[in-house]
């Protein structure tokens, strides 16, 4: 069943959506990107004349129930951009007689879902490769399709809606599904579109086709890296994991990031890239602070000579330089994470070169895809939103959907 095929008239939708939007310390909404996101699949549910029973998890609350992650908070921004009445249930599990007194037209908003283990369904107090662990396991699957047919039961027809979260197998965004026939399940409109960018990248590549992997770690990304390596026909790797290749060679790299248990790792993907004749950007000099702070001293320093008592915070403007040339002609552009510590804006540099060189080869016809919140938040932070084809809603999700794995809140949908 496609979205645009149902009707709801009459039928109650429960709608897994991604509301784990980021809040200040007063608990307002800081950023509501993906609140906007989900608003095309429940609009389109309330103007057919049903009724939405929307079901989010916020942060990690790590099975317990914590007030400061409560969905209660952004109940009125949800009304105010749903434009319907929204009422909260303050127990997602025991929220039976709200769901039934639910009138079309009208939204219902269900607390944390992972204020219950059974959400994630990882078992709790027990440690992983212990004898109890499979036990524990097992009783918890019990346990979480137990909780998935609990939120089934509320309504007529379930809507999967929140690809940040698609990747897991969770019991709202997978488990549930199979509480519904095929006829009443299906993608919202905020999936169906980024499982199609995803598809644009992989299915008609139109090359160049370029990736710039940053952020801090190697080891958080060598997955999707050594895939990209079969793909791409260029790589700028770049943010922290310039150091952990630096320190591979021999280099100083001070205080900066760097995983020493990965230089083997960092010297593998130089060989394969070397074997897939992908050429590999990497920064050849650094922007360095004297602390982790914004109005630190700094310097600039070759990315393998890099002083005691120094850290490299950002690409220098060498690796700037040849960050934006790579992009520059390229046809097809995927970005996942930071040059910098882009947080603090004297470390912003390599990233805005990044950003920029994106929207100047999307304005030639480029096909850009921009991953993950860190690279989203660069991009909407120097007003280059507009600019690039597609800002996914994913980070992990997106990732996974591009290493080609078949996402589980896609498969339980479409089988
Ligand atoms: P990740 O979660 O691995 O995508 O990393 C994102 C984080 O990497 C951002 O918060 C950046 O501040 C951080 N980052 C980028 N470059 C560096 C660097 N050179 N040193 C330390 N952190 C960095």
């Amino acid at each position: 069943m496609t979205i645009n095929q149902y009707n709801f008239a009459g039928k109650k939708a429960i709608v897994r959506v991604d509301f784990n939007v980021p809040l200040d310390e007063n608990g307002n909404i800081t950023d509501d990107t993906r609140i906007r996101g989900a608003l095309p699949t429940l609009k389109k549910i309330i103007a057919d004349g049903g009724a939405a029973i929307i079901m989010s998890h916020m942060g990690k609350p790590k099975g317990k129930v914590n007030p400061k992650l409560s969905l209660g908070q952004i109940r009125a921004a949800v009304e105010a951009a749903l434009g319907c009445p929204v009422a909260f249930a303050d127990d997602c599990a025991k929220a039976a007689d709200a769901a039934a007194a639910l009138k079309m037209g009208e939204a219902l908003l269900l607390e944390n879902l992972r204020y219950y283990p059974e959400e994630e369904g990882k078992p709790v107090g027990v440690e992983k490769g212990t004898p109890e662990y499979d036990e524990a396991k097992k009783e918890m699957k019990t346990r979480q399709a137990e909780f998935a047919k609990t939120l089934a039961s509320y309504a007529d027809c379930y809507v999967m809606d929140a690809f940040g979260t698609a990747h897991r197998k969770h019991a709202s965004t997978a488990v549930i599904a199979d509480y519904f026939d095929a006829d009443n399940k299906m993608l919202g409109y905020l999936m169906e579109k980024e499982v199609e960018a995803v598809d644009n990248v992989l299915s008609n590549i139109k090359r160049p086709f370029i990736a710039i992997m940053g952020g801090s770690k190697v080891s958080s990304k060598i997955g999707i890296i050594e895939n990209l390596l079969g793909k791409v026909d260029k790589l700028i790797l770049c943010g922290g994991m310039t150091y952990t290749f630096a320190k591979a060679h021999g280099g100083n790299v001070g205080q900066s990031i760097c995983e020493l248990d990965k230089l083997d790792v960092a010297l593998g993907v130089e060989e394969l890239a070397k074997k897939n004749g992908v050429e590999l950007v990497m920064a050849p000099d650094a922007l360095c602070g004297d602390d982790f702070k914004n109005d630190c001293n700094t310097q600039v320093c070759p990315a393998d000579n890099i002083p005691e008592g120094w850290e490299g915070l950002d690409a220098g403007p060498k690796a700037q330089k040849l960050f934006a040339e790579a992009i520059k002609g390229c046809k097809t552009i995927l970005w996942n994470g930071p040059a910098g510590v882009f947080e603090m804006e004297t470390f912003t540099g390599g990233s805005r070169a990044i950003g920029n060189a994106i929207a100047e080869a999307t304005a030639e016809g480029a096909f850009s895809l921009i991953g993950g919140g860190d690279s989203v938040a660069c991009v909407n932070k120097f007003g280059l939103a507009d600019k690039v084809s597609y800002i996914s809603t994913g980070g992990g999700a997106l990732l996974e959907a591009i290493e080609g794995k078949v996402l589980p809140g896609v498969a339980a949908i479409k089988g």
